[in-house]
């Protein structure tokens, strides 16, 4: 008897800081059949960031035409740029049944909520406020009015926290690796996942039903 359950996108969203796209790089090269879905940005790429590999860069009148020819399973601007998931990024990875891990903010998990209702939506915070602002810090990018605007988009979004699946708190990269293997697993066997269950359960009535009625016929009231 095989069983399959549905293949679901993993979201891992929270605010800039928390540490989500080395969560993400991390689980992807660690954990067999997992894969990162690679975004499209306006953006300039930092260094060491390769076109195809980190994100898909590209400019404003090709990303809005990935828009209207709804390439984009979600979409949003954030800190003035605009970053969005194609759905080729979501599709043929499913197909071929791995597990798909979104790196996104917390507008384009809520808009994967409304179109995707099997996606599984984890919501990272950083251990505290001074760590996220030293992890913003750390970045070496963030001058006094980007540190301003990147704690203020982290208030709009610790909002939304309720409509997360599950909260993962980044205070230790290995702990919440594992952390978040374990919701994906438990997620996995969850019945309404199970693509068979129905067959599954009737297949196992029917056996149960027969085994009755041939050895056990003379014995049962
Ligand atoms: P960064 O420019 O630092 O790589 O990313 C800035 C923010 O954009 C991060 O919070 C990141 O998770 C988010 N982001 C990256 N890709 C996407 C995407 O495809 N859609 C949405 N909505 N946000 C994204």
């Amino acid at each position: 008897m095989t069983r399959t359950f549905r293949r679901f996108p993993l979201v891992l969203a929270g605010p800039s800081g928390t540490g989500k796209t080395t969560l993400a790089r991390a689980l992807v090269e660690q954990t067999p059949g997992y894969c990162f879905s690679v975004s499209a940005t306006t953006r300039a790429p930092r260094q060491d960031e390769k076109d195809g590999v980190d994100y898909i860069f590209v400019d404003r009148p090709r990303f809005a035409a990935m828009i209207a020819a709804g390439e984009l399973v979600e979409w949003a601007e954030v800190h003035g740029q605009m970053y969005g998931t194609p759905i080729s990024a979501l599709e043929g990875p499913g197909a071929r049944g791995e597990q798909v891990v979104l790196d996104i903010d917390v507008q384009g998990a809520r808009q994967i909520r409304d179109t995707i209702d099997h996606a599984l939506l984890v919501f990272v915070l950083p251990p505290s406020v001074s760590e996220l602002m030293s992890r913003l810090t750390g970045r070496g990018t963030e001058n006094g009015r980007a540190m301003a605007r990147r704690l203020r988009t982290a208030m709009d979004e610790l909002v939304a926290l309720p409509d997360f699946d599950y909260v993962v708190v980044n205070d230790d990269l290995e702990r919440c690796l594992g952390e978040i293997r374990s919701i994906v697993q438990a997620e996995s066997r969850r019945t309404a996942r199970a693509e068979t269950l129905e067959d599954d359960a009737e297949a196992m009535r029917a056996e149960i039903g027969r085994i009755l009625q041939n050895e056990y016929a003379t014995i049962i009231d």
